[in-house]
């Protein structure tokens, strides 16, 4: 199958996206339709490996990480996005090498073969895997051109 590891701030928001939940960025429609031009020309599944995703595993913990991831969900959803897989936790404050992560994940797998992926970041802690890095902007988030930078990629 192909991947895509997803981050979210950076990637389906941007600096000054208007669109806000519980006063922090959520995220926008226009790039989210982007990640699903993504997937519906390629059949890549998403891995999430935002920050965002911690939510779903301190359910008990922190009730509103989890709302948030809740509506993270939803919102993807309504736009056909699911899920598919998400990557280890290794510190919930965020300091853990996302590469690391994404490492684990693969390692870790058991469903089917990966065949090629790339990660969706506007950061570049993916060591060793910067060739599959297709780096967004805090400033603009997913563009129409790192739409194709990853469909090639994936091909
Ligand atoms: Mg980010």
């Amino acid at each position: 199958m192909k991947v895509i590891f997803l981050d979210i701030d950076g990637v389906l928001n941007y600096e000054g996206c208007p669109v806000m939940i519980n006063g922090i960025y959520f995220v926008d429609d226009e790039r989210i339709k982007l990640l699903k031009s993504i997937i519906d020309r390629t059949g890549a599944r998403i891995v999430l490996s935002s920050t965002w995703r911690y939510g779903k595993f301190l359910k008990d913990d922190s009730p509103r990480e989890y709302r948030l991831f809740k509506r993270l969900k939803k919102r993807l959803e309504e736009h056909e996005i699911f899920i598919t897989s998400y990557t280890p936790v290794f510190d919930y404050e965020g300091r853990a090498y996302r590469g690391d992560e994404i490492s684990a994940w693969l390692e870790g797998w058991k469903g089917n073969a990966v065949e090629s992926f790339v990660i969706l970041d506007d950061n570049n802690d993916i060591e060793p895997y910067s060739d599959h890095l297709i780096q967004t902007s805090w400033q603009t988030g997913l563009t129409s051109e790192d739409v194709e930078k990853a469909v090639m990629a994936l091909e």
